[in-house]
């Protein structure tokens, strides 16, 4: 893949190919059309696969024929304006790693993105009110999905590392008093493991759309101390007025963190 500014890419967005938005979200044209009125010079379309879904029938599959065939379609269309990768954010390879290393084989993506949505044996924290959950269990679910997140890092095709900070953004909005830097022992393992493995840092702006602020800094802080050097914005959109949202916000942290350089 091309080289780009930090603003200039979303490498983490949704069409209506993803179950969490297959009745209202948008075709990859329209991600496609509303990148250019942002100003973008590439966007990478990543919709869900939950690999631990796929083996266990939980949600809709993916329609990968169809997907692929209007993503392709898209990046024709534009090309010129806006470079369009076609790529896939794979959910809980962990637990499956033959069928995902079969998927990914057959598929054969631009652009892997991996992910840790729920832990194995616990929800996704999405469906969670944390507002009815005990402290000390959100403390254990963290303490799992850093464990798995770890894991994750460590897969040969994944290209970019999602959203570190996941399950956190809803524990944050029920009002939990959540201290990332309690995890910073992990945390180092997982980033000194990415940059070992040459894997992009993503860093996720649904926290700036959702008006609460990004637990990253003290994170990139010590991204940047290992020698990271691999950041990326992923909006996570999944409507068209959602990419590149949060961007500038995203872009001063990383600006401030990295100033100088
Ligand atoms: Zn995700
Ligand atoms: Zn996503």
């Amino acid at each position: 893949m091309k080289k780009y500014s930090l603003n200039r890419i979303d490498t983490h967005t949704h069409t209506y190919y993803s179950f969490d938005c297959a009745e209202n979200g948008n075709s990859p044209d329209k991600m496609c059309e509303a990148a250019i009125q942002k100003g973008l010079a590439a966007i990478i379309l990543t919709d869900h696969i939950e690999i631990n879904s796929v083996a266990e029938r939980l949600y809709p599959p993916l329609y990968h024929s169809a997907r692929k065939r209007e993503c392709l379609e898209a990046k024709e269309k534009y090309k010129g304006k806006l470079d369009v990768y076609v790529g896939i954010e794979l959910g809980q390879i962990t637990h499956y790693p033959g069928l995902a290393e079969e998927i990914v084989g057959e598929q054969g993506f631009d652009y892997v993105i991996g992910s840790v949505h729920n832990t194995k044996g616990e929800p996704d924290p999405y469906y969670l009110d944390f507002t009815k959950i005990p402290l000390d269990r959100a403390i254990y679910m963290l303490d799992k999905y850093f464990d798995e997140y770890l894991q994750m890092t460590e897969i040969p095709y994944v290209d970019q590392c999602a959203h570190l900070t996941y399950p956190i953004r809803y524990m944050k909005k029920a009002g939990m008093p959540i201290d990332v830097s309690r995890w910073n022992g992990m945390i180092k393992q997982i980033l000194e493991s990415e940059i070992k493995h040459g894997k992009t840092y993503e860093l996720n702006t649904v926290y700036v759309r959702k008006g609460i602020d990004l637990p990253e800094d003290g994170i990139l802080k010590m991204y940047k101390s290992l020698g990271g050097r691999k950041i990326r914005l992923g909006s996570d959109a999944h409507y068209t007025e959602h990419v590149a949202s949060g961007f500038d916000t995203a872009c001063d942290m990383i600006n401030e963190i990295y100033k100088g350089e």
